[in-house]
């Protein structure tokens, strides 16, 4: 039996996909989606620590919609922090390259890379923020679940603020609710390749939002506010914001 058919029968009556909020049905294929995403982590680190990640039920196709952003962001961003853990997610990728796998993802990456000079002289680069808000975005939303057993709509307003290694964290300080996130506990059990940190924040209109920040094989750091999902103000459902890049 495969291990697909074998999950399968584990799959409770009231699953439901924190993708797209709806019930897995019977009829429906569907995946286990750890979060973070598997990809994060080098085989080396899963082997040696083999930590126990976290998962979400998600239907197959909700799931495989996101495939090729995960893969974009972690191609764009590993070999761009140069720490151990994501230099070893590299080191992965290229291993797979050599036998055929994301060849075309990673030359479209390495194009990109080196066409712009920052300010302290490094090689930076561009990429498609779209796509990697989108798989950001997806990890946000998953924590999330994880936490509080609660859809997050893929439609939220969630401006999103990415800082690269060698850029200048200071955009982030400027936000007033920042200092308050980075200086609550992390979170995440996997510090060294993942780690995240959120606060509940309440307006003086009794608006409530939540603030979150990710860190990236302590390197790259992400953070996002939205309103929280019961929220009645009827405007936190707009169109997403693009990722501001600092
Ligand atoms: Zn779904
Ligand atoms: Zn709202």
């Amino acid at each position: 039996m495969g291990r697909e058919q074998r999950s399968r029968g584990r799959l409770p009556a009231d699953a439901r996909c924190y993708l797209c909020g709806n019930p897995i049905l019977p009829d429906e294929k569907w995946d286990r989606d750890h979060v973070p995403p598997k990809r994060v982590f080098a085989l080396a680190v899963l082997q040696e620590h083999s930590p126990n990640l976290e998962w979400l039920y998600t239907h197959r196709a909700c799931n495989r919609s996101y495939r090729e952003d995960e893969e974009y962001f972690v191609v764009s961003f590993a070999g761009h922090v140069k720490t151990a853990t994501a230099t070893a997610v590299m080191n992965d990728i290229h291993r797979g390259a050599a036998k055929g796998h994301l060849v075309g993802l990673i030359k479209d990456v390495l194009s990109r890379f080196g066409k712009i000079i920052g300010p302290t002289a490094e090689r930076t680069f561009t990429w498609d923020s779209a796509r990697v808000e989108r798989a950001l975005w997806k990890i946000f939303r998953g924590i999330y679940a994880l936490e509080s057993s609660t859809f997050l709509p893929e439609q939220w307003i969630h401006p999103m603020w990415l800082v690269p290694p060698h850029t200048d964290p200071s955009t982030l300080e400027g936000l007033a609710w920042f200092p308050a996130v980075r200086d609550t506990q992390p979170l995440a059990k996997y510090g060294a390749v993942f780690d995240y940190k959120w606060i509940g924040l309440k307006t003086s209109e009794n608006v409530r939002f939540h603030a979150m920040a990710m860190l990236f094989w302590d390197g790259l750091i992400v953070a996002t506010i939205f309103h929280d999902p019961t929220c009645p103000c009827g405007e936190c459902r707009l169109q997403h914001q693009p990722v501001t890049c600092s």
